[in-house]
């Protein structure tokens, strides 16, 4: 495994291996068994596997939350050397962002402008959008994985994929837990003891709406109060609970195909998001997360 820190030691190393197929996986580092399950599924799939490692600044919110964000890249250059990645791209922000950076891209509609959208503002996405896209461009890969527990970031990297016409295929890994059912987060190492069992009830909600909607209740208002129940009990005050089109994201006013619940909020002072797809009963159970 060799790691690169700029682009065009990047570029050189992947030159000779472009014959085969080129995996290419964009983390923020901290690494946990959430991003190993990714490094998996591109190691069984193409022939070179790349990981990035890059805290962006631009989809960060809060400078605290940048901040605090763990920053583990010894563990995380010994994990990435277990599941065999061959290349590691890990730039300091000077090299993504380099003196005069004035593009952006930017993905308009509700898939951006919702719920972490509206929650974390308008930059938050912008920031994602570009820097996957200079990732993308990097790396050049053959295929990129990321994580439905960030199911509105796939949703606006589908976007931008087939708006600027990348050529990558995008494959999905499914939300990877914890056995008691908690997402896998690199911001779980922030919780206390007792939020981390308070942090249960997120998706203890998730379950509840899956078997509300499983059991007949479509309308979305009901399997909303049905999850907002369950994580004020345990003292969450959510962000958002949002019952709406997996594709679009627009809320729905019936719950008649597959749609995504969406929940967000802190447990302390750690914010934390999940999501599940749900099916109307008689529906075929979602695959998704
Ligand atoms: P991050 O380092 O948090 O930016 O995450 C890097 C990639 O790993 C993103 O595509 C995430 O969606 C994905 N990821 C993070 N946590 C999980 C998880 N628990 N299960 C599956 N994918 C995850």
């Amino acid at each position: 495994m060799i790691v690169v820190r700029t682009v065009a030691a990047l570029r050189d190393a992947l030159r000779d291996r472009r014959a085969g197929a080129v995996g290419l996986v964009p983390t923020m580092g901290a690494l946990h068994e959430g991003h190993a399950t990714l490094l998996r599924a591109a190691r069984s799939a193409d022939d070179t596997v790349v990981m990035s490692i890059f805290v962006n600044p631009a989809q960060f919110d809060e400078q605290a939350d940048l901040a605090a964000y763990p920053r583990t890249e010894e563990a995380d250059l010994a994990l990435a050397e277990a599941e065999g990645v061959d290349v590691v791209f890990a730039p300091e922000a000077a090299e993504v962002y380099p003196a005069g950076f004035a593009t952006t891209v930017s993905v308009a509609g509700l898939i951006a402008e919702t719920l972490e959208g509206a929650e974390r503002g308008r930059s938050h996405f912008d920031g994602v959008a570009t820097v996957v896209t200079k990732l993308l461009l990097a790396a050049l890969p053959d295929r990129a994985y990321f994580g439905a527990k960030d199911a509105q970031q796939v949703a606006v990297i589908r976007r931008l994929v087939a708006d600027l016409g990348v050529p990558v295929e995008l494959v999905v890994c499914p939300t990877s837990r914890d056995a008691d059912g908690l997402a896998r987060s690199s911001r779980n190492t922030r919780l206390s003891p007792d939020e981390r069992a308070r942090a249960l009830a997120i998706p203890r909600a998730l379950e509840e709406v899956t078997d509300a909607a499983a059991a007949g209740t479509t309308d979305p208002e009901a399997l909303r109060a049905r999850a907002i129940a369950v994580l004020e009990a345990s003292g969450i005050h959510p962000d958002y609970v949002a019952v709406v089109d997996p594709a679009s994201f627009a809320p729905i006013a019936r719950l008649d195909g597959p749609a995504l619940v969406a929940i967000a909020g802190r447990v302390g002072a750690t914010r934390l998001i999940d999501n599940t797809l749900i099916a109307p009963s008689g529906a075929l159970a979602p695959g998704g997360s």
